[in-house]
């Protein structure tokens, strides 16, 4: 196959390096390590500042020292990752055999209702954020807390204008049925589901039904597969269960809509066969072994996602 390389569209590995240290990135103790993207190939990983539920602590205050945990990890890692801030940096990246890194927010409970601190953030470096973890928060319900059937507030499509004006994508992942269609009609650009699998495959209420797969595929969005075990089956889960998840979107709503997410650092358990980066090459393998186009195969590992980038973000 040409040469090709992975975007994954999740991790949580810089909250593991804010309530550890970064001695647990660098002695390989997190699930992503940099030998692991190396041999995986990775061109592109997102790092997300997860805040978590606001009852636990100031969720803004606890978003900025993971973003802080972030630029220490960029800092002693200055010769092997890039800090991608618009479309061309992907591209300057590999070019370069460097790994490039984006910034991402999961939770909007880090905005605590103020929409300058979304601009605060933009210039920061955060590129996506998720609108809600599993509860409700000032924006919309989450999967988890649901019962009101409340989508967007009146906040939440405010956040939704002045992300699309600045650039930033909007990430639905764990968001409420309610609230991913009113993101999906407010958003003037294409959005992402960074790390959702398909309920018909697995029904679980963080996966997507056809319908949402359906309309955030027309939209141009992409879904990046989620690696953890809980979403991919009932049972124990492997690589193959990944493939299935691939395989019914592709039938459902085309290639184009398809990317990684692998949730890494978020996961207490790994898939067998899939224990880090390293492994996303066995994915591609499988694939090309299925008989799916090589070309199909370029656009699943980055290139669908490389086209919602430069559809979102500002170069
Ligand atoms: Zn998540």
């Amino acid at each position: 196959m040409n040469s090709f390389y992975i975007i994954d569209g999740h991790c949580d590995t810089i909250g593991l390096i804010a309530d550890h240290s970064l001695d647990q990135f660098r002695n390989g103790k997190c699930h992503i390590t940099i030998d692991g993207l190396r041999s995986g190939k990775v061109g592109l990983q997102f790092f997300a500042a997860f805040v978590g539920p606001k009852s636990s602590h100031p969720c803004l205050q606890r978003g900025l020292k993971l973003i802080n945990s972030y630029y220490t990890m960029l800092e002693a890692f200055a010769g092997t990752f890039i800090a991608v801030l618009r479309p061309d940096d992907i591209d300057l990246a590999v070019r370069q055999g460097m790994i490039g890194s984006m910034l991402t927010v999961e939770g909007g409970d880090i905005l605590e209702g103020e929409i300058v601190n979304l601009q605060i953030l933009y210039r920061l470096g955060v590129r996506a954020m998720t609108l809600t973890w599993n509860h409700r928060n000032e924006i919309a319900d989450g999967v988890l807390e649901n019962r009101s059937k409340g989508g967007l507030s009146v906040f939440g499509h405010e956040v939704i204008r002045e992300m699309n004006q600045l650039g930033m994508l909007i990430d639905v992942s764990h968001i409420s049925e309610e609230g991913f269609y009113d993101v999906i009609e407010a958003s003037s650009k294409p959005i992402a589901a960074t790390h959702s699998n398909a309920w018909s495959v697995r029904p679980h209420p963080r996966n997507l039904k056809d319908e949402q797969i359906t309309l955030l595929a027309d939209k141009g969005g992409v879904i990046g597969i989620n690696f953890y075990p809980v979403f991919l089956s009932d049972r124990k889960a492997g690589l193959y269960d990944i493939i299935r998840h691939i395989e019914h979107i592709a039938g459902l709503a085309g290639i184009d809509v398809i990317g990684f997410g692998s949730d890494f650092d978020g996961i207490e358990e790994t898939p067998e066969e899939v224990n880090g980066p390293q492994a996303f090459e066995k994915i591609i393998n499988a694939l090309l072994k299925l008989n799916y186009k090589e070309e199909d195969v370029l656009k699943i590992a980055y290139k669908n996602y490389t086209r919602l980038l430069r559809d979102v973000l500002k170069n």
